[in-house]
């Protein structure tokens, strides 16, 4: 089984998830895996992600952050979605999720939903369509957007 599926360790560290999908280990691809994998289900722009590592190396070019990313993406370690006025958000996606978007503060939230297993196409549908992965995105407010504080659980 490969890494990103079932049994995936999140623990594992940038350096052994860039060899185990093939990429070299450069400085620069270390630093923004590893930031990532510091903070399991947030979600970056490239921007936020360039000013957050800019400290830690000051000759980090933002182009590089977006390339770095783009890599990332390609390999499977990182997710795109769509993000704040048309720069994409990313997030580490070693293990299966789905994703809740706050139409508030306008960020997205890794969560599992209960109840996918019943979730299937229409029988019209199933013969139009070969499905090869389900993808479900819950929307409205996050419990710091809420109008009411924390939504009831
Ligand atoms: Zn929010
Ligand atoms: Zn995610």
């Amino acid at each position: 089984m490969q890494p990103g599926s079932r049994t995936a360790t999140p623990e594992l560290s940038a350096e052994v998830w860039l060899r185990t999908k093939g990429l070299r280990v450069t400085p620069q691809r270390r630093l923004v895996l590893d930031r990532m994998l510091q903070q399991i289900g947030r979600h970056w722009t490239a921007d936020e992600l360039h000013e957050a590592l800019r400290a830690q190396l000051s000759e980090l070019a933002r182009g590089t952050v977006y390339n770095i990313l783009a890599e990332l993406t390609r390999v499977g370690l990182v997710e795109e979605l769509p993000g704040r006025e048309g720069s994409a958000s990313y997030g580490v996606h070693l293990t299966p999720h789905h994703h809740f978007y706050c139409d508030g503060c306008r960020r997205w939230f890794d969560v599992t939903p209960v109840g996918l297993g019943a979730l299937a196409l229409s029988p019209d549908d199933r013969a139009r369509f070969d499905v090869q992965a389900v993808a479900v995105v819950f929307h409205g407010r996050c419990a710091e957007c809420a109008p009411h504080g924390a939504p009831h659980r």
